[in-house]
């Protein structure tokens, strides 16, 4: 220690030495400094600023030596070789170069000390080397322990410095290690050069003192310190830039810079956008890049954003806006152009649009979207058909398959329509399984009508209900623009209409629209609607026509007739009315109500005069009806045997137990049971052998014809034949001529019923009238 203290204050110039001293402390806080910038770059740019802190360090620390080595004040003249000194300088930058590597981005320990010790080395090379090129009459010796020691020591002090880099943070993060990195330095060179000593050998050629010492240490002390403050500086100067850059890149517009209507600079995100390098756009005129929507020049525009799309890209090409505001940039008033990319935005917009157009399973337009076209189609006023589908026993699929096999049909329907009408016709589906086409540019019916076919075909060779149990089928209404209707929603309506129509006649057909079936339609709704109002509103009455005996026309009952005397029509009909009661229910409580007035009116009567009451098909479904019945007769008071029900076959067609049930039930009140209208409907003669009735009535269209149509009267007779084999009596109603009269009871029947024997007539009060028989 005493040694080195004395080597550095006895043998040195002091000024130099500390001179030294500085250069590498500059040397050494360059080296942390640009490890630092290192660390926050990319891997490429890290490595660059690893070769030039190693340039910095090497040149600095080979500075510090070479300082020193000319503060060496010994009795002996010395140069130095130049190619060796070369050598030591390089070795100084490679070593550490290679323990910058060795440090890593994040210095652990065990990196600082691979790092630590290459840098060491390095030094120790440098200065070992540095020492050989010294060209001396003398041969060098070196105390070798003393120099190990030294090298430790130096070796722990960059360990150290590197540890400290690694963990500080800022200042003392620089100032910190490079007080170590100059301790060790100091530590090595002035041990090992108190290590060394210069044997003097005349033999080994004559080392001249150097005049120009003073000038080698201002040049290289100058010439350092003037490249570490040159890297310092571009280093800074990097960081500023790289910054800038890096702040223009952060956002996620596209930046241009406009002066004089050309880009000076552009940022990362609008070249990609472009698709070209960033060096490309300089100079360029931004009309080459951006078409503005409202045509536009670019430089022009001002405030407001503007769209625009990239040029060259096309329609469906990418979408832009694109904001202008005025900025200084480089002492210049310019333009920054904020460039941002909307085509995703509109994208998701349209996407938007489309669901909000669209069916969701199916994919087809839907009401909305239907509804634009159709009033666009109508404003243009070309000619057009209106379809209107509706499918058959999809309600049954879906109840009996489940929900899924629903969708699976109706997407099966949405593809057959489509591939079945022509590109520029729309297929929409506006609920359930209901669905239009709007077929275009027809030129007569009968295009709707080759439509038509052609779905029934379609859905024939697609949808086949004898194998497949989930096929359905389809009814469609038609209805043509402007031939049905003026306008969009009356269109609408009248396919509708015709639908509606369709589906009456029965599934699987097609119907077009008229005028009297609008009329009809209409109609019916309002017969529907005031149907269910009519018995409160007291519009329903009932006449009794009477029913005698053949022979000697005794009046042996009545027959209960409704009627329905509206506001506005008069009187309406039971053939009209009576059906739509049925559909809509409403025959339930009318029928009721005929039960209670006919065995009220009845009890006026003499007690051998019966009363018959019509009940529709649709009462006899009712589990309830015999006790309806029932009813009637206790509020009444009327005898059970004096009521007569008269049904059509059409009862039978439907649940036949529960028919029969319900006729022995009425049966068991003691009620009697006609079979009326016989002949008309299916007449199965099982039907007579299976029910319990008590008596058949003929219908009037037989015996209308029996005097001139010999197959009425074969009928009749048949008829008659059959009721006295069953023992059934067998009644002739719509008798209105002698002739007719006589003609059945000829052929047997005992009872009639007739305009020659009475008209229906109101409530018959007190005994009946014997009516004159004509012809006796
Ligand atoms: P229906 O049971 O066959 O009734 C006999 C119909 O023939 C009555 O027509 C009657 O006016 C008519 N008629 C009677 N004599 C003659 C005749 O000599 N010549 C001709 N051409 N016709 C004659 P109405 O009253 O118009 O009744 C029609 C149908 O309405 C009835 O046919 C019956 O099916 C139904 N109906 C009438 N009232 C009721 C009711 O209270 N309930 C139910 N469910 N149906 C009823
Ligand atoms: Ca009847
Ligand atoms: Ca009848």
């Amino acid at each position: 220690m005493f040694r080195v203290i004395e080597c550095i204050v006895g043998q040195h110039d002091l000024r130099l030495v500390l001179l030294a001293a500085l250069v590498w402390l500059l040397g050494s806080a360059a080296l942390f400094l640009l490890l630092k910038r290192s660390i926050d770059c990319v891997e490429a740019r890290r490595r660059q600023w690893l070769a030039i802190a190693a340039v910095a360090a090497g040149v600095g620390v080979w500075a510090t030596h070479f300082i020193s080595m000319l503060a060496y004040e010994g009795s002996m003249p010395m140069h130095f070789d130049p190619a060796l000194t070369a050598l030591s300088v390089a070795i100084a930058i490679i070593a550490f170069w290679a323990a910058f590597l060795a440090a890593g981005r994040h210095f652990s320990i065990l990196r600082c000390h691979a790092a630590g010790v290459l840098a060491a080395l390095g030094v120790s090379a440098m200065h070992f080397t540095g020492m050989q090129a010294i060209v001396a009459p003398a041969v060098i010796r070196v105390d070798m322990p003393a120099v190990i020691v030294a090298f430790l020591l130096l070796a722990a002090c960059f360990v150290t410095a590197f540890i400290l880099f690694g963990r500080l943070r800022d200042p003392v993060r620089i100032a910190l290690p490079a007080l170590f990195a100059l301790l060790g330095v100091v530590i090595l060179h002035y041990t090992a050069m108190s290590a060394t000593i210069l044997a003097p050998d005349p033999s080994r050629g004559i080392g001249t003192a150097d005049a120009s010492d003073g000038w080698l240490v201002v040049a290289i002390t100058v010439a350092t310190v003037g490249l570490i403050v040159c890297v310092l500086v571009g280093a800074f100067l990097d960081r500023m830039v790289t910054d800038l850059r890096g702040f223009a890149d952060a956002t996620l517009e596209g930046i241009a810079i406009l002066s004089g209507g050309r880009i000076i600079e552009a940022n990362g995100q609008l070249a990609r956008l472009l698709g070209v390098e960033a060096a490309t756009l300089v100079g360029s005129d931004p009309g080459r890049w951006f078409t503005t929507a409202d045509g536009l020049a670019i430089p022009s525009l001002r405030g407001e954003p503007a769209e625009a799309t990239l040029t060259g890209s096309g329609d469906d090409g990418q979408i832009v806006e694109i904001a202008a505001h005025a900025v200084e940039y480089r002492g210049k008033a310019c333009q920054v152009l904020a460039v941002r990319d909307l085509t995703a935005r509109k994208r998701a917009e349209l996407q938007v649009e489309h669901l909000a157009a669209h069916d969701a399973l199916t994919g087809l337009p839907n009401r909305m979207r239907f509804t634009a076209v159709l009033d666009n189609l109508v404003r243009s006023g070309e000619s057009f058909a209106l379809l209107a589908l509706d499918l058959d026993r999809f309600k049954a699929v879906n109840d009996i398959f489940g929900h899924a096999a629903g969708d699976a049909i109706l997407c099966r329907v949405a593809a057959l329509l489509r591939a079945a009408v022509d590109e520029k016709d729309l297929v929409a589906r506006i609920g359930g399984d209901e669905f239009l086409i709007l077929q275009r540019n027809i030129a007569s019916d009968a295009d709707a009508q080759a439509l038509v076919r052609r779905l029934f075909a379609d859905f024939a060779a697609e949808m086949d209900i004898t194998r497949d149990p989930m096929a359905v089928g389809v009814s469609i209404g038609v209805a043509l623009f402007p031939t049905d209707a003026d306008c969009g929603e009356r269109l609408r309506h009248n396919a509708d209409v015709a639908l509606y129509r369709a589906k009456e006649r029965g599934r699987g057909t097609a119907c077009f629209f008229d005028l009297e079936m609008d009329r009809q339609v209409r109609e019916r709704r309002e017969l529907e609607h005031d149907l269910r109002h009519a018995i409160t509103r007291g519009q329903l009455s009932l006449l009794f026509q009477p029913l005698v005996a053949t022979e000697g026309g005794t009046i042996v009952g009545y027959e209960a007739l409704l009627r329905w005397a509206h506001p506005r029509r008069g009187s309406v009909p039971p053939e009209v009315f009576v059906p739509i009661a049925e559909d809509v229910g409403a025959i339930i409580p009318i029928g009721e109500w005929v039960l209670h007035q006919a065995c009220r009116a009845a009890m006026q009567w003499p007690e051998h005069v019966s009363v018959a009451v019509n009940v529709s098909a649709v009462q006899f479904q009712l589990p309830n009806l015999a006790a309806v019945v029932e009813e009637a007769l206790r509020r009444s008071g009327l005898a059970a045997g004096r009521l007569e029900i008269e049904i059509t076959e059409s009862v039978m067609l439907r649940d036949r137990a529960e028919a029969l049930a319900t006729m022995y039930r009425l049966k068991a009140l003691g009620v009697r049971i006609v079979m009326d209208d016989f002949g008309t409907g299916y007449s199965s003669l099982s039907n007579l052998q299976a029910f319990p009735f008590d008596k058949i009535k003929i219908d009037r269209s037989f015996v209308s014809h029996v005097t001139d149509d010999e197959s009425a009267r074969s009928i009749i007779r048949a008829i008659v034949g059959l009721g006295r084999s069953l023992d059934l009596p067998v009644v002739a109603e719509g008798v209105e001529t002698e002739e007719q009269r006589r003609m059945v009871l000829e052929e047997g029947c005992p009872q009639a019923q007739g305009f020659l024997f009475g008209a229906p007539a109101a409530a018959i009060v007190g005994a009946p009238r014997f009516l004159r028989v004509v012809g006796e």
